[in-house]
């Protein structure tokens, strides 16, 4: 019987989180005597889409193109555009290379998805739908099929139609629809290659802090929704021949103070702002990254504005109290993290601050819990830095308690093609072949 493939992305769960889960029932029985690797480098910066993106394509956030969660923009309309479609993507995904392989292919929740035509049961991320538009409507606009739209049918009862700022209760947050549509699929279809995205840590983390006295209800969660699963697979047949991975996209650090680099900006002359506030022209203009900013320039092109900008952001750095020690290139982070696009420079945390869009003074921002990247903790900041994301298998491809000492967010996809026998020619990463049969 062939062999499946289901990627479950826990965003934001922690190596630091595991000694609690390896407590859980459904996480013991599920993953006892799992492939692991112990230490799993994430990309530049540490977002949610590029680093999914990275999982889904084996290449780093310069190459496939998704180098944040949102466009870039100069205009504050209240609307966070979130890059929802696949054709964004510019490298290959493994979708593609399992459709050549062969596979049925299904998608609930993975971001940068939408409209993926190698994907037979896709349900984009996606939160909420637009005025006139209906739930079901919503998804079939970004690629579900009629057999996908039944997954969601299943669990409209479990869509957080009360979506409330408490979020320590599963029916407000999108996970648990989201574990329910997984269910549905594998019941359904039993699709050779799910991949799944969770992200109850990651909200959680953002609202209360890295560490916290809420982390164990997260992890009781996330153990109930493995043991669903289970019984999925179960109910469906394929127990034995499905390889699951538990993974996640990256961590979180805490900070304490929300800094805004384009009032900054404003201050020394690069942003002209209306007298209503909006912007009126900008030569230099920042996108937050959470605990990192980058800086686009008008014309990138323009030498003498690179060197005014480049000292001006210098000069603040050596200040020491803007939230950023050190400015990066384009060139520099190109070189050493596989990072480019249309930014010139790029700005990281000094390990206490997180920045924010807004061009608005006051220059540190009060505390606002409705931005996702404002909580009390974050990311976006260098991969290097903070408890680091995870990576576990087990299944027939599996070589059963295997330890790989260290890999790469990148070298899960091609790890991935190995295991359903597809290729996956232009990934920057290696098959982590030591932990498979
Ligand atoms: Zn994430």
């Amino acid at each position: 019987m062939k062999e499946k493939l289901l990627v479950y992305s826990m965003d934001a769960l922690v190596h630091e989180d595991l000694e609690y889960l390896r407590t859980k029932p459904n996480f013991s029985r599920l993953m006892a005597d799992c492939a692991e690797v112990e230490h799993i480098r994430t990309v530049y910066p540490s977002l949610t889409y590029p680093a999914h993106v990275s999982i889904a394509t084996g290449c780093r956030p310069g190459k496939h193109g998704i180098i944040s969660n949102t466009s870039f923009q100069t205009v504050n309309d209240g609307k966070v555009n979130w890059l929802l479609s696949s054709d964004l993507i510019q490298a290959e995904d493994i979708y593609a290379a399992a459709k050549r392989a062969g596979c049925t292919t299904a998608s609930v929740y993975w971001p940068v998805m939408g409209n993926n035509p190698n994907i037979d049961y896709l349900i984009n991320e996606y939160f909420f739908p637009d005025p006139g538009e209906s739930i079901l409507d919503g998804f079939a606009r970004q690629g579900a099929s009629e057999d996908a739209l039944k997954a969601v049918k299943d669990n409209l009862d479990r869509f957080p139609v009360h979506h409330t700022k408490e979020i320590l209760s599963k029916d407000t947050t999108f996970d648990d629809f989201i574990n329910g549509c997984a269910c549905s699929m594998i019941r359904r279809y039993q699709p050779d290659l799910l991949l799944i995205h969770n992200c109850y840590m990651d909200t959680t983390r953002h609202r209360y802090g890295l560490f916290t006295e809420h982390n164990s209800l997260c992890l009781d969660y996330l153990d109930e929704w493995l043991g669903e699963l289970t019984a999925a697979m179960e109910d469906a047949g394929i127990y034995e021949t499905t390889n699951f991975v538990l993974l996640s996209d990256h961590g979180q650090l805490d900070f304490v103070r929300r800094i805004k680099p384009n009032v900054l900006l404003c201050r020394g002359g690069f942003i002209d702002r209306n007298a209503d506030g909006t912007v009126r022209s900008w030569r230099a203009f920042a996108q937050s990254n959470g605990m990192s900013f980058s800086v686009y320039l008008k014309d990138p092109k323009d030498a003498e504005l690179h060197r005014q900008v480049f000292e001006y952001l210098n000069k603040l750095a050596d200040d020491g109290v803007w939230g950023f020690e050190q400015i990066q290139t384009a060139e520099e982070v190109k070189g050493r993290y596989g990072l480019y696009g249309p930014f010139s420079f790029l700005a990281e945390t000094d390990g206490y601050s997180a920045f924010a869009d807004s061009w608005e003074e006051p220059v540190l921002n009060p505390i606002d819990l409705t931005d996702y990247r404002l909580g009390k903790a974050t990311h976006g900041y260098q991969p290097e830095k903070g408890p680091q994301p995870v990576f576990l298998g087990r299944g027939p491809a599996f070589r059963a308690g295997a330890r790989l000492e260290r890999g790469e967010i990148i070298d899960e996809a091609p790890t991935f093609a190995k295991i359903l026998g597809a290729e996956l020619p232009d990934a920057e990463g290696t098959c982590m072949s030591e932990l498979l049969r």
